[in-house]
């Protein structure tokens, strides 16, 4: 298939971008690097960063394309759905910070809104009637209980959450109205690294466990603040269910392949089923690096629940979806390597 990955050079796209060419398809990324080291400041539609030379080796895989431009672009959209003969959209582009999308609502709706909905408008029109979204976690805010099934009340804390809710009504909206094919795919905690090393998690800045802890840990970077250790957990630490990012980039092949043969998917959850605390997460990571990770106690960081952790059998019985990587340990082990 020819697919449109917007977001392709992020975190979780440009794993995707690689998978996708492994199973034989031809990709063409659409992103305006804004999240990247080497990127402009202006836009802001990569996910995640990456550095020149990862851009470089993305856009050099067999089969991928990479234009650099915006998703709210719909001449730009339209001719490369057409030239491309593309057949799917894999809309992983947003903006993905939490704390920027209180401060900043209208950002956060502009991109995961307003130019998604012209993304997929241009898309559709242009003959695509499949659409994979990378959504989250965040649309469900605060659980009643954990594990969190899709039937769970969504009810968002945060712009972004919102956003990215607002998001899958459209799509409900453009089934029902012109029947396109659709999944809406809640990430939980995307971490660890493809096992080769050569790709990494590197948001700008960076406010993500995983890659802090194991940058305190190896003396790259400075000591991990514990957000809290007063939460109603076993350990007073937040849990969260933590997804290896080589695991979501086959979810999204199955889901894919779901859609090809008619099956329209709507919601999704992407996780393992399994929490872990900070505490935990952090004393497996010293046993990964083989030193301490440097660490202070600090107050909660507004906004966090208590526990997230997915229900994921939806995705099992729908998609055949088993993680492969998402142990912790090797999740954390194949992260280390992507930073040493
Ligand atoms: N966390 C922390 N210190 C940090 C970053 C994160 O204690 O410097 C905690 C955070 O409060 C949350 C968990 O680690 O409970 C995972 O946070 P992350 O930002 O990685 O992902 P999120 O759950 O916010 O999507």
């Amino acid at each position: 298939m020819s697919l449109l990955v917007t977001g392709g050079v992020g975190f979780v796209g440009s794993h995707f971008v690689r998978a996708a060419v492994e199973a034989g398809h031809h990709v063409v990324i659409l992103d305006d690097l804004s999240g990247s080291a080497a990127g402009g400041a202006s836009g802001s539609q990569a996910e995640c960063s990456a550095d020149g030379e990862a851009i470089s080796r993305i856009a050099a895989l067999p089969g991928v394309t990479l234009q650099v431009g915006d998703i709210g672009d719909s001449a730009l959209v339209a001719s490369l759905c057409r030239q491309n003969r593309v057949s799917a959209l894999l809309h992983f582009a947003g903006k993905i910070q939490v704390g920027e999308s209180v401060r900043r609502p209208e950002l956060h709706f502009d991109v995961n809104f307003t130019r998604a909905l012209s993304l997929l408008e241009a898309a559709r029109h242009a003959g695509v009637d499949n659409v994979v979204f990378s959504s989250t976690a965040a649309v469900y805010g605060t659980p009643g209980h954990v594990p969190i099934p899709e039937s769970a009340r969504c009810e968002p804390d945060s712009p972004y959450g919102r956003s990215k809710r607002a998001f899958e009504w459209v799509l409900l909206s453009a089934a029902v109205a012109h029947g396109i094919k659709w999944a809406a795919l809640r990430y939980f905690n995307a971490a660890g690294a493809h096992p080769d090393g050569t790709m990494r998690e590197a948001h700008h800045p960076e406010t993500h466990l995983i890659p802090l802890a194991l940058d305190a840990a190896l003396g790259k970077g400075p000591p991990l603040s514990v957000f809290g250790s007063d939460y109603p957990t076993p350990d007073g630490t937040c849990v969260r269910d933590y997804i290896h990012v080589c695991d979501l980039a086959q979810a999204h092949l199955l889901a894919l392949r779901q859609l090809e043969h008619g099956h329209s998917l709507g919601p999704l959850n992407l996780g393992t089923g399994t929490g872990y605390s900070v505490r935990q997460v952090l004393d497996t990571a010293a046993e990964v690096v083989g030193r301490p990770v440097p660490q202070s106690m600090a107050p909660r960081r507004p906004g966090d629940p208590p526990q997230l952790v997915a229900d994921a059998s939806s995705a099992r019985k729908r998609l055949g979806f088993a993680p492969a990587r998402s142990d912790l340990r090797v999740l954390l082990e194949d992260a280390l390597r992507s930073r040493r």
